[in-house]
């Protein structure tokens, strides 16, 4: 049976990209009365959210994908959370380093910092120098000994080549010049991606290999992985990278890529997923050809075929017929098909939409408590909210001006302050100090520092209290609120 999966890190707030490649996922098991598996990928502890993994399952949910194996559902091939699996990944990289295809490196921070060092001067690519490559067994044996840290890496073959065939796009040869000693696991005691992708995509009964293309320079370390274990590899295809409108990749400066972000600010669940089925033209049979690339399309030429659900999508999609020019992820075209379903849905579903979401009782009632100590009639309610249920507010030019301040340096910091804004926890308690610290680097006082802030987000130079507002306005959206001021 055909077995896919998608794997995200639980790294911070779920990617727009990952909801487009497990609907690729989902729809390619589906059609073949294959299994869906979500696995989650939380080996690098640096980077690790906490409160990603249950943002990942509402957000993946919430867009009308479900699966039929992942941590909070079970299944036979478990645990699906790789933290609870590192003793498979250690036995695994026993293995390698018995039978040869992988080694023990000593070498310490420093040196591979010195090393990298050199290589940048001499504009070479940083690529592990080999320096234990060929350690004979007595000086691992006297390293290990003396407790030694070390880290086990691939031995990629120093001639030749890797080739394998991607579905989408033909074979892919690498030279092994080209490929690193890869580390497979770190001195902590975690693998890397690299093997603990391979070891679970094997013990998981993978088939397809279905991910984005930023992933294809890994895959000949995958495929020598498959080889240095005597396994079979699965099949690849890499799903073209969604694009800005000027095609770099999308990111979080240009587009919101944050789905939680498309939730709060009111998009449907079911004008989302059929944006993303939209990428790409897995459709293109229906699909206008026209508009099919959904570059910069004007609304009005966006067109009826372009509306399809996700009963549609597992009717008609190929993942075959992806094509490879990068989709463009244009928030115009997307914001059109949203108007079309909010059109299209009854006066009632329509209203409970509104009470689902930016009018909910619970987004409600947290504002309420921020104003009721500063009106005098409940009719003022609206006067000092507006923010809270606007798409944009336009603060002008006097508003947001605090005295003294030339226009580019009022720019500069609110520049400051998103950056701020984008490290920091989402609480009180980590906003302040956060905000104190950069207006004082600045030479900015407590008093302007807040103003520009509460201009930029309220439009206004009156608001309710502003941290607590931007704590129950929530993140995505004043991030892409300041990220708009700025543009
Ligand atoms: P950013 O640069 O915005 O931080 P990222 O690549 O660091 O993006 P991740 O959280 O690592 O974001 O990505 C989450 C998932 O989404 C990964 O599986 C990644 O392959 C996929 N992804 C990231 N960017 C894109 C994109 N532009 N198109 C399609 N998939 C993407
Ligand atoms: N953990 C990787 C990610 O964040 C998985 C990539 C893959 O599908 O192999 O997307």
């Amino acid at each position: 049976p055909i077995r896919v999966r998608i794997a995200p890190s639980p790294t911070g707030d779920p990617h727009v990209g990952t909801a487009y490649i497990g609907l690729i996922n989902f729809i390619y098991a589906r059609q073949r009365g294959g299994q869906f598996i979500l696995r989650i990928e939380d080996t690098d502890r640096a980077r690790f959210v906490a409160t990603s993994e249950q943002m990942i399952f509402d957000a993946l949910k919430w867009v009308g994908l479900t699966w039929d194996e992942g941590p909070d559902v079970g299944g036979p091939y478990g645990p699906y959370r790789q933290s609870e699996r590192t003793q498979i990944y250690r036995d695994h990289a026993e293995i390698l380093l018995a039978n040869g295809t992988a080694y023990r490196c000593f070498c310490t921070p420093d040196e591979l910092e010195t090393s990298r060092k050199q290589q940048m001067a001499a504009k070479l690519p940083p690529r592990y120098a080999g320096t234990c490559r060929n350690l004979s067994p007595e000086t691992v044996n006297t390293n290990l000994a003396e407790s030694k840290e070390y880290v086990a890496r691939m031995k990629v073959p120093l001639e030749g080549s890797t080739t394998f065939h991607d579905e989408l796009r033909g074979d892919i040869t690498f030279e092994h010049t080209n490929v690193d000693d890869q580390v497979l696991m770190k001195s902590d005691g975690f693998p890397t991606y690299h093997l603990a992708n391979v070891v679970d995509d094997h013990l998981m009964l993978i088939t397809d290999v279905i991910r984005a293309e930023e992933w294809i320079s890994s895959t000949p370390k995958h495929v020598l992985l498959y080889q240095a274990f005597g396994w079979p590899a699965p099949r690849f295809w890499h799903m073209p990278l969604l694009r800005n409108l000027d095609k770099s990749k999308i990111s979080k400066r240009k587009n919101p890529v944050s789905l939680v972000f498309y939730r709060q600010a009111g998009f449907l669940p079911e004008a989302v997923i059929n944006f993303l089925g939209l990428m790409g033209g897995g459709m293109s049979d229906s699909v206008n050809p026209e508009t099919a690339a959904v570059a910069a399309v004007p609304s009005g030429k966006a067109s009826e075929a372009d509306i399809f659900s996700l009963e549609d999508m597992l009717a008609r999609f190929r993942v075959d017929k992806i094509r490879l020019g990068g989709p463009v992820f244009d928030l115009t075209k997307l914001k059109w098909l949203n108007g079309e379903y909010l059109r299209r849905i009854t006066p009632e579903d329509f209203y409970s939409r509104l009470r689902a979401t930016i009018l909910s009782d619970d987004y409600l009632k947290q504002i309420a408590v921020l104003i009721q100590a500063r009106i005098e009639t409940l009719g003022q309610f609206g006067d000092l909210t507006h923010f809270f249920f606007a798409e944009d507010v336009l603060p002008t030019e006097a508003v947001f001006l605090p005295k003294k301040r030339t226009l580019e340096e009022t720019l500069a910091f609110a520049a400051e302050q998103l950056t701020a804004l984008e490290a920091t926890a989402w609480s009180v308690e980590a906003l302040e100090p956060a905000l104190k610290a950069l207006g004082e680097s600045h030479t900015w006082s407590v008093k302007e520092n807040f103003m520009l802030l509460r201009a930029i987000i309220t439009g206004s130079t009156m608001s309710p209290p502003l941290l607590e507002s931007l704590i129950v306005f929530g993140k995505p959206r004043t991030l892409d609120r300041m990220r708009r001021f700025l543009d």
